[in-house]
């Protein structure tokens, strides 16, 4: 295995057991790696650190093992079983309940790989070459310790480095459904269109959320802002919302709402969906509404973004603050990593100060815990939301 000597005192973060190293702490390598391949980790000083996937770029090199152990169709299927283990002592695979989160990252060792599963379907998508080649072996192991997994889907066409030069073709490596795209959360109905659909399919990180969001619906008129596939939407005509308006700017992701509303609920004109811009909606808007979500996609995905994206948070929830009904509930988020919790909550407190209302914190969230978050690795805690009463 090719050998990285770290520079002097760069070996600290991996003592802490930080994932990453950077570009810029590395002082040699010996040899010439290939983008993916496995590289074995050393201090300056000569110790031993750990083993990760090589790859160009500003992160180098992502962790697998902090121990010098082989790294081989064993190990990999020893970390899904871990990371099944964990999806079971959730509690989260039930009758009523079979899509979920199963490999998160950084937050079950394996960085570079997000694993969903809907129903008897497993997406798996590499966000490194590491992980890329390896994807049969991991899906082996998927389909040998998953129980209720039988097709396997690969995803990866947008999420590799475009550098790399892969244009891997997305597809099934095993099994295909016969036609039921349809998963369960909570006891609703959605279809998933892990082909076409954002991400894998869904965002099963709102979980939780929409289940609190459902217990706030009674007789509220509601408006999900950025409803993509309408998740809060569902939710909240089981809540026994009055009425439900969801928009987003995508006519695919409206199709997709319409189509899951009336899965749930057929025939039932207390929900209406808009193809429009958030903005826009806003500005024409006529309704006043009770309760609103406001779940934007993220606003920065680069560090040079972060002052562009608080300002456009503010914007948005300032939007939100001047139509919200007294007394109104307003559940606003972000999923932008680099936006940390203290950002974002002071982006929505100076929108609230804009527009004069009192508002109080009744719930700060996070996302469900089929996306654990590493300790060691802070920056997996992606999504953040409140819910604010609106006096
Ligand atoms: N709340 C959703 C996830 C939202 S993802 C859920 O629970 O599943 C963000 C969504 O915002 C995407 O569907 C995207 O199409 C939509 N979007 C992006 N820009 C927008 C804009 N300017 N106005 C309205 N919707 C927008």
């Amino acid at each position: 295995m090719i050998k990285i000597i770290l520079k002097a005192r760069k070996e600290e973060s991996v003592k802490r057991f930080h994932p990453w190293i950077f570009s810029g702490a590395i002082q040699s390598i010996e040899g010439n790696p290939e983008e993916g391949e496995l590289v074995a980790l050393y201090s300056e000083d000569k110790q031993f650190l750990g083993i990760g996937h090589y790859q160009i770029g500003s992160i180098a090199v992502r962790i697998v093992s902090f121990e010098d152990v082989p790294v081989d169709f064993r190990f990999w299927a020893g970390k899904i079983k871990r990371a099944w283990e964990l999806r079971k002592a959730i509690g989260l695979i039930s009758e009523t309940n079979n899509m979920y989160r199963l490999v998160h990252g950084e937050g079950d060792s394996l960085p570079g790989l997000i694993v969903d599963v809907y129903n008897e379907t497993a997406i798996v998508q590499a966000h490194s070459i590491g992980m890329h080649n390896i994807r049969e072996m991991l899906s082996q192991a998927i389909l040998d310790t998953v129980d209720g997994v039988k097709n396997i889907y690969y995803k990866s066409s947008t999420t590799l480095p475009f550098k790399a030069d892969i244009h891997p073709e997305d597809g099934y490596v095993s099994g295909k459904p016969d036609n039921d795209y349809t998963a369960k959360e909570n006891g609703l109905l959605f279809y998933v269109d892990w082909l076409k659909g954002q991400k894998t399919g869904f965002f099963v990180d709102q979980r939780d959320n929409r289940s609190l969001l459902e217990r706030y619906s009674g007789g509220k008129s509601v408006l999900n802002m950025f409803c993509y596939t309408g998740g809060f939407s569902v939710y909240a005509m089981r809540g026994n919302a009055k009425l439900v308006h969801s928009v987003d700017s995508s006519a695919k992701a409206i199709e997709l709402t319409n189509a899951n509303v009336a899965l749930n609920y057929p025939s039932d004109n207390r929900h209406k969906a808009f193809a429009e811009d958030a903005f826009k909606f806003f500005a024409a808007n006529k309704t006043d509404y009770d309760l609103i979500i406001l779940d934007p996609p993220a606003f920065a995905k680069r560090r040079s973004a972060l002052k562009n994206a608080l300002k456009g948070y503010k914007r948005l929830n300032v939007k939100a603050f001047e139509q919200i009904t007294p007394g109104g509930i307003l559940f606003t988020f972000s999923c932008s990593q680099i936006v940390t919790k203290d950002q974002f909550r002071m982006a929505v407190f100076s929108a609230a100060a804009e527009t004069k209302r009192n508002v109080r914190i009744l719930h700060q969230l996070s996302q469900s815990a089929d996306h654990p978050v590493n300790i060691y690795h802070p920056e997996g805690e992606y999504l953040k939301g409140l819910v604010l009463w609106v006096e």
